[in-house]
């Protein structure tokens, strides 16, 4: 086989690139380890930032996103019993939407076979070759049979236990990580969200988030021990540990049912530098990740796909190559800034085992500042709601 753009992993990275270039003009092919359903059956990110919603009706994929999503033009903060209010409306006149990630998927993999875009689910054993000259390939297994496409450029958009990272040499590839010394147990439920808008907790007995997918679907979350398993949570138990850590009148209204999730996620943050390397652009996860406070793992994978999918357009397109060029650097740039970000939140919201009376003092301090300082106010709200591309 042959195609222009090789895309490796067929998540909201991969997909939200193959339906831009197809609209552009660019043949690619995706290549999924997993099949559909599996893909579509992870339950993960929900707040979308404005640049990803534009991204997204560019790509032709935003009806039903612009019909059931939920604008939210703020977010509730709480520090024991104190909460505030960070308003994204009059800080910055920009909102979020809330619309699940399952959700984009769908829209997306919908989009791809009604354009007759080109996806092998279950492709095993996916191997980059010669990415350094100007004739890369990739081989795979499918069905049993091995496989091989040539192409042009390929896209590493297979998250952070893909290959792509790895076909990149250590001795050229720098990793920068931070691991938090606590999970999130999260919990979807079929109930109505606790609050419109969500809840960003810092409790004594640690950190809790109340979000939401749809008018009926909640999620929530706890700050837990890494050595917890799910199997240790009852759904009594998770919804009990909740209500002592969010707001008293938030904990008085909340309904509880069964839950139909329920997941541990380890927090990390996590950055590769180059995210390019010969005709291999790195996106999305497969480059960082981000500790899920302050909503940027999606919404930076989507600022990658903007940067990667211009950078390729005008290749194609305008016989430009500046933006391949220098895609590492400017994505690299708007990484960090999230990083940033997304780490600054877990320090002020989360509860740290060794966290001294000092520590837990500058915490206190922190938020006090953000509650009575509309700089501050406006600094997190610009982060928020995600910094141009
Ligand atoms: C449990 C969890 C909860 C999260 N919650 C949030 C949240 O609340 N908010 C937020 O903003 N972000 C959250 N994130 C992060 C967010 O989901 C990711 O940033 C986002 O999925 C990145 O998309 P991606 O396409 O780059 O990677 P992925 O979604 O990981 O997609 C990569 C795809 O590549 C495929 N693949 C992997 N290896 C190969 C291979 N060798 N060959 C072919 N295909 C391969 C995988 O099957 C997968 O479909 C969460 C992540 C996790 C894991």
């Amino acid at each position: 086989m042959r195609t222009q753009v090789v895309i490796i992993g067929g998540g909201p990275s991969g997909l939200l690139l193959s339906q831009l270039l197809l609209k552009a003009g660019v043949e690619t092919i995706v290549l999924e380890r997993k099949t559909r359903e599996y893909v579509l059956a992870r339950i993960r990110a929900g707040i979308l930032e404005q640049g990803m919603v534009n991204l997204l009706r560019e790509a032709d994929v935003a009806d039903r996103l612009d019909r059931e999503g939920f604008v939210h033009d703020g977010t509730l903060i709480a520090s024991d019993n104190d909460t505030f209010r960070i308003d994204f409306a009059k800080s910055v006149g920009v909102p979020v939407v809330v619309y699940g990630q399952t959700e984009v998927t769908r829209d997306l993999y919908n989009a791809r076979e009604a354009t007759g875009g080109e996806t092998v689910f279950e492709a095993d054993d996916v191997c980059l070759h010669d990415v350094k000259s100007d004739a890369p390939y990739v081989t795979f297994r499918k069905d049993g049979r091995d496989q091989r496409i040539d192409c042009d450029y390929i896209a590493g958009c297979d998250g952070f236990h893909g290959v792509s990272r790895e076909t990149i040499p250590k001795d050229v590839r720098q990793e920068f990580e931070k691991v938090y010394p606590f999970g999130w147990l999260g919990v979807l439920s079929e109930t109505p969200p606790v609050d419109d808008e969500l809840i960003y907790a810092n409790s004594e007995r640690g950190f809790a988030l109340c979000s939401m997918r749809n008018a009926n679907l909640s999620r929530y979350y706890v700050q837990c021990p890494l050595t917890d398993r799910v199997e240790d949570w009852s759904d009594d138990a998770f919804w009990e540990e909740l209500k002592r850590r969010i707001p008293e009148k938030a904990a008085d209204t909340l309904i509880t049912g069964p839950t139909i999730e329920k997941s541990i996620a380890p927090l990390r943050s996590f950055v590769t530098e180059p995210m390019q390397w010969g005709r291999l652009f790195l996106c999305g996860d497969a480059a960082h990740i981000v500790p899920p406070t302050g909503a940027k793992g999606l919404n930076t994978a989507a600022s990658d796909v903007h940067y990667l999918y211009h950078a390729l357009k005008d290749h194609y397109l305008d016989n430009s190559d500046k933006g391949i060029e220098t895609y590492s650097t400017r994505a690299l740039a708007r990484v960090w800034k999230a990083e940033r970000f997304s780490w600054w939140m877990t320090n002020l919201l989360h509860r740290f085992p060794e966290q001294s009376g000092f520590d837990r003092r500058m915490q206190q301090a922190d938020l006090a500042f953000l509650r009575d300082n509309e700089a501050a106010q406006q600094a997190m709200a610009e982060n928020y709601v995600g910094l141009p591309y």
